[in-house]
């Protein structure tokens, strides 16, 4: 097959990046190693019991990881991804923000935003700044995971109405360069393209630079996040939800002065897991309409490594790995006060707690078997500190579950428009390291679009 623009990966990056394309009459193919919207699940309604299918239908597919998520819409430029590193200003980011969000609301999200100025915001600013904490506020949306993957659906039959061709349930293996075009290598034959935008997202990332570095596309590495997911009755959060739905918190430990932030807040929500190559993660998400008790949030501390050993990827895999070796192949589950006292969770300890936990398939255990010390300390010094704002989160029955690390650390060095050195391949997306949420993915996606776009001269 032969096509002009072939984008890998149909999640926020890829579709935007097709939107785009398609609007200007240029042709392209979108591939996915997942299913259409609708036709995604999860095999067992309980992810407790999680078959550890290939694809994971909770990350691959239309839509990608947005799809069965509970798409928090974060539109702030500060929150997601940084502009500088897209070499651009915060304004310039800003409007492209507004109008991914034009578009999602186009396609049937719910009018309705979190996070705008009052006076709640301005107290809730105080008392952060007041304990050494930044608080960082911005507009949001919620969709709501029982409602994203119909937005997506939406979505999908749009692009597709307008022209957009779609290969799903195809991984590429391989891609290659000849002298005029790229060939993608699937089981189910080559696909040619004068173009490629990889957008294979976080599940991807490994993959790609592995394929990146074959074919000579510069990287560096970057930061990874490695933390635990805190999860607490929800009426503690209850007065900060009032103000923004996903408040992002971030300080600096007082032993390490290393960052740490709150990350993917899920009011009501539930704790998740995540199935990747040897290690299993947590997560988070929550629904429009089905509630549970709790609240959970990811407090990650920030790691940066320099010479002689630079590739956090490796490094964050390896801590995945150890903790999953720990957990017996499961997530690690601790009582915040078992934490502290240095002792390991049981589920009589646990069952004994206010807070029953929403992931059942994981392992009591002590989480500092399983993180660097620099990392546990890190997450003591800050749930502490978070206390002042979250009241009641540094509570013995608190759970913390491990590992959650956001692996965003391998960048390209890109063009304003995601291209990188080599010339008609551009990456966009989580796997870019540029991004960290479904709004900064489709902002690159569409970069990556606009740059093919001036090249055509269309
Ligand atoms: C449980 C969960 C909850 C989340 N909640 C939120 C939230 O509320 N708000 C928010 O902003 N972000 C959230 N995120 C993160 C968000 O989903 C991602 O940041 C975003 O989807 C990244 O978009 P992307 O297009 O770069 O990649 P992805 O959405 O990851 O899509 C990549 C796609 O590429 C495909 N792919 C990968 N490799 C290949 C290959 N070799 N061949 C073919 N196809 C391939 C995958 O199947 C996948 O569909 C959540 C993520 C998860 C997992």
């Amino acid at each position: 097959m032969k096509i002009k623009v072939a984008i890998i990966g149909a999640g926020p990056s890829g579709l935007f990046a097709a939107r785009e394309l398609i609007n200007k009459g240029i042709e392209c193919l979108i591939i996915d190693s997942g299913k259409e919207a609708l036709k995604r699940e999860c095999p067992v309604s309980d992810r407790n019991l999680c078959l550890k299918c290939d694809p994971c239908q909770i990350t691959s597919g239309v839509g990608g990881a947005g799809a069965l998520s509970d798409g928090k819409l974060n539109l702030t430029y500060k929150i997601g991804g940084d502009p500088a590193s897209l070499k651009r200003t915060p304004e310039e980011i800003q409007e492209l923000i507004d109008y991914v969000d034009k578009v999602f609301l186009e396609y049937g999200v719910e009018d309705k935003t979190y996070g705008v100025d009052g006076e709640a915001l301005e107290e809730l600013k105080r008392k952060a700044s007041k304990n050494g904490i930044e608080f960082i506020s911005g507009k949001q949306r919620h969709i709501g995971s029982d409602k994203t993957k119909e937005i997506i659906d939406t979505f999908y039959r749009d692009l597709k109405s307008k022209g957009v061709k779609f290969l799903l349930n195809t991984k590429i293996t391989d891609i290659k360069k000849s002298k005029d075009c790229f060939i993608l290598k699937t089981d189910n034959g080559d696909i040619e393209a004068e173009y490629v935008i990889a957008a294979p997202g976080r599940a991807g990332a490994y993959w790609l630079r592995s394929q990146a570095y074959s074919l000579g596309i510069v990287s560096i590495y970057g930061p990874i996040d490695v933390g635990v997911r805190v999860e607490f009755p929800a009426t503690i959060y209850k007065p900060i939800e009032k103000v923004m739905y996903d408040a992002k918190f971030r300080l600096f430990t007082r032993t390490y002065d290393d960052m740490v932030r709150t990350f993917c807040t899920n009011p009501q929500g539930f704790v998740t897991e995540e199935m990747y190559e040897g290690f299993v993660l947590v997560n988070g998400h929550a629904k429009k309409e089905e509630k549970s008790g709790n609240t959970n949030l990811a407090v990650l501390s920030r790691i940066n490594l320099t010479d002689p050993v630079e590739d956090t990827t490796k490094y964050g895999r390896s801590i995945a790995k150890l903790a999953t070796t720990i957990g017996g192949g499961k997530p690690i589950l601790q009582r915040y006060k078992d934490f502290i006292k240095g002792r390991r969770s049981t589920w009589s300890r646990i069952d004994k707690g206010l807070v029953k936990p929403t992931l059942r398939s994981v392992t009591p255990g002590d989480i500092s078997m399983a993180m660097p010390h620099r990392i546990v300390l890190n997450i003591k010094e800050a749930i502490d500190r978070l206390n002042s704002v979250i009241e009641g989160i540094a509570s013995d029955s608190t759970l913390l579950y491990a590992p959650e690390i956001k692996f965003y650390d391998t960048k390209y060095p890109t063009s304003k428009f995601m291209e990188t050195n080599l010339k008609n391949m551009y990456i966009s997306g989580d796997a870019s390291g540029r991004s960290r949420g479904i709004i900064y993915a489709a902002v690159t996606g569409v970069l990556a679009a606009k740059g093919i776009i001036l090249k055509e001269g269309k």
